[in-house]
């Protein structure tokens, strides 16, 4: 049994005061909910105080980045996973495809960050996914599988369910043209066929994988009713608490 997993990628949106009383307006809407985990992923600076705001609760509160090198070290600008587990973080989001797009993260450097984010006892949610040219290429499959051992290959077997997984097609982010149900299904049971030839299969059954890429509260249902549709990882519809909650709430629904 996997427990459904949503987080929320504010990406670089709120300041402190604003992500505290996001918290605060958030946490009664989802009191109810006990069987779906819930996240959220706030900018660096506003982490210690989002953790402070959601301390007591079930909110759990990821990074959105790591430093590929830790603990401590000269890396000017760079944050290492034990400096998130102390600001209360509970996992790190790696490999989003804004990283590898506008930052240069390969899949090297992706696999690092999970290796860094599990070193620090961390749980890392590590994202895949292809490009529109790769999709309409053809190659959709092979380039995400490609993605996938980079990551598994950092592992050993016990840590293999130490770590989620997000299919996050790049076309489908911020785009409002979300993944068809058959697409996103497709593609997550072909990760999990990859996780079970990594590792075995109790650990391809165990292994959570969530999809994103413009998912709202309209749509949700839609993926969290799919066999390898795990949760979800959730952009632009997750930055204002109402709607998040009621996309947290319909997922709840279909799930049942
Ligand atoms: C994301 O940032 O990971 C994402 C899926 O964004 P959106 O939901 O806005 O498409």
């Amino acid at each position: 049994m996997r427990t459904p997993l949503i987080i929320g990628n504010w990406k670089m949106h709120k300041t402190v005061a604003e992500a505290v009383a996001y918290v605060t307006a958030f946490l009664p809407r989802v009191a109810q909910v006990t069987d779906v985990e819930i996240g959220i992923a706030p900018v660096f600076t506003a982490l210690s105080s989002v953790a402070t705001a959601a301390k007591g609760s079930t909110l759990r509160v990821l990074a959105q980045d790591v430093a590929t090198e830790g603990p401590t070290g000269a890396f000017t600008g760079e944050v290492a996973a034990e400096m998130l587990r102390e600001v209360g973080c509970y996992g790190v989001i790696v490999g989003h495809s804004e990283r590898r797009r506008y930052y240069g993260e390969t899949d090297a450097i992706v696999a690092a960050k999970v290796r860094r984010t599990l070193d620090a006892q961390l749980l890392p949610v590590a994202c895949v996914g292809e490009t529109l040219d790769e999709r309409e290429a053809g190659t959709a499959l092979t380039v995400v599988e490609r993605q996938l051992r980079a990551i598994a290959g950092t592992l050993t077997p016990d840590e293999a369910p130490r770590i989620v997984l997000a299919y996050e097609p790049v076309w489908a982010i911020g785009t409002g043209r979300a993944a068809t149900p058959e697409v996103a299904q497709a593609m997550h049971r072909h990760l999990r066929a990859t996780w079970e030839e990594c590792f075995d299969a109790p650990a391809a059954a165990a292994l959570r994988i969530l999809y994103g890429g413009s998912v709202t509260a309209d749509n949700i249902a839609a993926f969290t009713s799919l066999p390898d549709v795990d949760g979800a990882l959730v952009g632009g519809a997750s930055l204002a608490p109402d709607g998040f909650a009621q996309l947290i709430q319909r997922s709840q629904v279909a799930s049942a």
